[in-house]
């Protein structure tokens, strides 16, 4: 995707409705700077506005995400590149996110190993060592909520038994026994147990 042509094809589309990039931002209910940077070619608009966007400037998601009016005869073609680079993009992102946890992760496991040996063998205070004790777990609890929050947002569960990719509730995530990123699970859908795999796209 041309971030650069998207963002010329969005101003040209934006003109022919006669409209400014603060009314387009106004009737989309976010700040002008977000327009003027699609504009520039500066990212692209959120999944979650680019409906409304299209249908503001009377095209269609295939239309914006090529940069152009899309000729019937190309459409399907044209659709499908479009869905797969979405895809990869996306995949991208949450291999990055997948990363940022494990590395939260082992920060955090690291640190609250290097406290207990610590408190165990050079600390002789009592109250130092209740202290290191605390604080060690504190690191280790925050560290692991954090990374689970990560990896709770992050892609999809899919399920063992129906094959149905879901997001599950922090809670779930948080309590459920688990190897790797794989977790056992309740399917929202078949509403049975498994060993859910973690995967990153749809
Ligand atoms: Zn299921």
């Amino acid at each position: 995707m041309n971030q650069v042509k998207i963002g010329k094809f969005i101003a040209i589309c934006r003109k022919e409705q006669n409209l400014t990039q603060e009314q387009l931002a106004e009737k989309l209910g976010i700040t002008y700077k977000a327009v003027s940077k699609w504009e520039c070619g500066n990212g692209l608009p959120d999944a979650s506005i680019m409906m409304e966007l299209c249908k503001i400037l009377k095209i269609t998601v295939n239309d914006l995400l090529s940069g152009e009016i899309i000729k019937t005869e190309n459409y399907n073609e044209k659709a499908e590149e479009n869905l797969l680079e979405m895809a990869k993009k996306e995949e991208i992102q949450n291999k990055n996110m997948m990363m940022y946890e494990w590395v939260i992760g082992c920060l955090s496991s690291i640190t609250f190993l290097v406290l207990i040996f610590t408190l165990y063998f050079a600390v002789e205070n009592t109250i130092v060592k209740v202290i290191l004790f605390i604080l060690a777990f504190l690191i280790l609890i925050i560290g692991i909520s954090f990374a689970l929050k990560i990896e709770t947002e992050t892609g999809y569960y899919e399920c063992k038994i129906c094959h149905h990719k879901y997001i599950p509730k922090y809670s779930q995530v948080y309590f459920a026994m688990h190897y790797g990123t794989t977790r056992y699970l309740k399917c929202p859908k078949c509403n049975k147990r498994s060993w859910n795999k973690k995967v990153l796209t749809k």
